[in-house]
């Protein structure tokens, strides 16, 4: 039977637990995947000395897919993050994150569906940060039109294939009228060529407020490269919260799958970790690999099992372990078969 080759990244943290539930949930599917077991994060500090291997790279310019859990980045000082080395260095620029309500789950709001289109290369994450005097510093905010056209024409051609018709520009221009308007105008301007979808723009500030108040009326959102990690906690925290919401970050060479949430210190190795928003990540890998069938398996099962209830992870109000949510989840994609 044939089979994919895809680099596999436990990172730090939650990550051998939520990637392992993967690693396993995939395998119940029929697809088979050799996966390319490589490091990054802290863990690659300590056994390589760099945050981001040569060796890791490599592995996923040649596989062209990665599966990749969260890497840990010290706060104010220490290594680079790995993460935006990596999408940097694999020019993974348009970091899609669907964010849906889970079936089952109570939350304020019952039919969140939109999709965040991020920038992921520039902005304040080009990290050219320079002291000034000992008591000033200065982090410049890039916005180039190049990578600009590159989000706004991925955020329209994801909008014509999922038939979704308004995108949500969404920036600070009137205080950042250079750069943010830079990033809006060039959004306008790619518009022009998909007169069916609607874009429309919004000011971040005024974009939080009406996404806390009514986050249904929006359909995809196009975000700058800061705005849209800030925007994507919030909004994952309104459909369950950061264990249930996947994303992807695609390049033309390379697509690396990862959830939206960072490697949890506070509940690694305890085995509660919620894996749903890696595996779902998962699936989006799966349909992207072409594993249609098997990417369909896979998320209906996840979401079988929170519909169900009984068996949930601790951030979801239950108390069943990684282990035994992912067992659920395989059970499941095992029922669907038969
Ligand atoms: P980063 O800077 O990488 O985003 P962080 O520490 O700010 O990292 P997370 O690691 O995402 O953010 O953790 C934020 C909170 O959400 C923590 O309390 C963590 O335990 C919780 N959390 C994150 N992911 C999960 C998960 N998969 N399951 C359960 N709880 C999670």
């Amino acid at each position: 039977m044939s089979h994919h080759t895809v680099t596999l990244i436990a990172g730090d943290g939650i990550g051998d637990e939520v990637t392992n539930a993967c690693v396993r949930a995939i395998e119940a599917t029929s697809v088979k995947i050799v996966w390319d077991i490589q490091s990054a994060g802290l863990k690659a500090v300590t056994d390589f000395g760099v945050a981001l291997p040569g060796a890791t790279l490599d592995s996923i310019k040649k596989n062209g897919v990665a599966l990749k859990g969260p890497t840990t980045t010290p706060i104010g000082t220490g290594h680079k993050s790995a993460n935006v080395l990596m999408r940097q260095a694999l020019d993974l620029y348009a970091c899609i994150r669907p964010v849906k309500s889970v079936p089952g789950i109570k939350t304020r709001y019952d039919n969140v569906d939109l999709i965040i289109v991020r920038e992921n290369t520039e902005g304040l994450y080009s990290g050219q940060e320079v002291q000034i005097t000992p008591d000033v510093v200065a982090s410049l905010k890039i916005v180039t039109k190049k990578a600009t056209e590159k989000i706004a024409h991925a955020a329209f051609a994801l909008a014509e294939k999922l038939g979704r018709k308004r995108i949500t520009v969404v920036h600070k221009a009137n205080i950042l009228k250079m750069g943010d308007g830079l990033f809006l105008h060039t959004a306008e301007a790619v518009a022009k060529d998909y007169p069916e979808i609607i874009l429309d723009d919004m000011i971040i500030d005024a974009l939080c407020m009406k996404l806390v108040t009514n986050p249904c009326q929006f359909d995809m959102l196009l975000l700058e490269n800061l705005y849209g990690d800030i925007v994507s906690d919030l909004c994952a925290g309104l459909v369950g919260g950061l264990g249930v919401v996947p994303g992807a970050n695609i390049g033309e060479h390379a697509a690396v799958f990862e959830a939206v949430h960072g490697s949890a210190p506070d509940i690694a190795g305890q085995n509660k970790a919620n894996p749903t928003a890696m595996m779902k990540s998962a699936a989006m890998m799966l349909e992207h690999l072409g594993e249609t069938k098997a990417a369909y398996q896979l998320s209906k099962a996840i979401d079988t099992v929170l519909l169900r209830g009984q068996v949930r992870t601790a951030d979801l109000g239950g108390s069943a372990t990684t282990q035994q949510f992912t067992d659920a989840v395989i059970s499941a994609i095992i029922d669907t078969k038969t």
